[in-house]
């Protein structure tokens, strides 16, 4: 796909594969869950896992398969009389008219925590992944975010408001996603605050002693 505007190929054959972080996969499945195209790319990719696995060999699934999975279901769910897993998410306060996507609908969110004027970030945990680094963005209209580049791939879910990152613009529903090759430096449109979902893989490079504020923001 040559839009900047939908993940990369790879980025939803490892989607629909389980290989991508759960985080990303929070992230990239907020877009997936509104963009038709997308969608269709995963169900795509899902069914030609189907059939390959059938291709495999007999002998690469064990007999008592199925039996086994059960057991590990099995020893997993709460007991009778067991609290429950999940402790009810705390909620951090979404500007009006905008919600959080169902993909981190269960995550407890952090209050949000000004890191530079007009610029605010809450932390999104996930009481079923250790390792999950994903933080939500509230940028004022007209901000400028530094240049920086990656080590890895970042992935950018726009929730509300919109960003141009000098290759494209980015509005509600849009999922921009950057690696090494680009260094960019978004920049809120006038109007209303952006508010974006954000999870990287890597670490990011910082330009200079302003990258700093990045490092504050990604926390990398
Ligand atoms: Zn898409």
């Amino acid at each position: 796909m040559s839009d900047l505007r939908h993940p990369s190929d790879e980025t939803l054959l490892r989607l629909a594969y389980g290989s991508l972080g759960l985080g990303p996969s929070a992230v990239v499945g907020a877009h997936v869950a509104g963009c038709a195209r997308c969608g269709g790319v995963v169900e795509d990719f899902e069914r030609v896992a189907g059939a390959l696995l059938e291709l495999l060999p007999d002998a690469d699934v064990p007999a008592d398969g199925l039996a086994r999975a059960l057991a590990a279901i099995e020893r997993d769910a709460p007991r009778p009389g067991e609290a429950p897993p999940a402790p009810p998410a705390s909620r951090v306060e979404m500007p009006k008219g905008v919600a959080l996507p169902q993909s981190v609908g269960d995550c407890d969110f952090s209050p949000w925590r000004t890191i530079a004027p007009g610029i605010r970030v809450s932390r999104a945990r996930a009481h079923w992944a250790r390792a999950f680094n994903v933080k939500l963005l509230s940028v004022q209209p007209g901000k400028r975010l530094l240049m920086h580049g990656h080590r890895g791939v970042e992935w950018t879910c726009v929730l509300a408001g919109a960003f141009h990152d000098g290759r494209a613009r980015f509005a509600a529903g849009d999922l921009c996603e950057v690696d090494e090759s680009v260094d960019h430096r978004p920049v809120v449109e006038p109007g209303e605050a952006c508010v974006c979902l954000v999870a990287a893989e890597g670490s990011t490079r910082h330009h200079g002693m302003a990258g700093r504020l990045h490092q504050a923001i990604f926390g990398d």
